[in-house]
């Protein structure tokens, strides 16, 4: 199963994501985190994502496609992926279908984690992170609803769309979320 997993910063999106490839047995493609680890390992590509990554703007789309496809490539994603921060543009999103088309995998559901901006500040600002100060907060946030909400309409279009309120403790929204990747597993089994 591919899923893209897709939920403003500070939407409880990496521990969802972290609980979710256990249970499906997914590599977990998480584009944040392997640009942030680029950038601790201070290698080429670390070093050209930092100024995107510490204002809080996307990092270029070649550098970002190079990385997925790579990861793409690697044994345990040959099955089941979960993609998390991956694709935030429509521009990317085309070049994900491009990828997968020609490894002959589809998506099978995009998964929106739905939380309000108010909570969305609110844990962001308990959280610490070197990008989570305010004002790249907000600009995390500006680009999220500009360039990242229109692929819910994209994925919507495809009938893959499932969104889930992200609100609550984290094993309520843990079950919304598996609820839905059965409702999408029941869906697709019966096609
Ligand atoms: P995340 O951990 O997914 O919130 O990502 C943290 C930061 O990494 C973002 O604010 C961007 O600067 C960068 N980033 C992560 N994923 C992408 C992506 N798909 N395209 C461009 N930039 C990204």
């Amino acid at each position: 199963m591919r899923i893209v997993f897709i939920g403003p910063p500070g939407a409880g999106k990496g521990t969802q994501a972290e609980r979710l490839v256990k249970r499906l047995d997914a590599a977990h493609l998480s584009t944040g985190n392997m640009l942030r680890q680029a950038r601790e390992q201070m290698t080429p590509v670390g070093r050209a994502a930092e100024p995107y990554l510490s204002s809080g703007r996307l990092v270029p789309d070649p550098i970002v496609l190079d990385l997925v496809a790579e990861r793409l490539d690697r044994p345990d994603a040959a099955h089941s992926v979960l993609f998390d921060g991956f694709p935030r543009t429509l521009a990317q999103a085309e070049s994900l279908d491009a990828l997968l088309a020609a490894r002959g995998l589809p998506i099978d559901m995009a998964l929106e984690l739905q939380v309000a901006d108010e909570e969305v500040m609110r844990r962001l600002a308990s959280r610490g992170r070197a990008d989570d100060a305010p004002e790249v907060v907000s600009q995390r946030l500006r680009t999220y609803r500009e360039e990242t909400q229109p692929l819910l309409d994209y994925y919507r279009g495809r009938g893959v769309l499932e969104s889930v309120d992200g609100c609550g403790p984290i094993d309520e929204v843990f079950a919304r979320i598996w609820a839905a990747v059965d409702r999408r597993h029941s869906a697709r089994a019966k096609l």
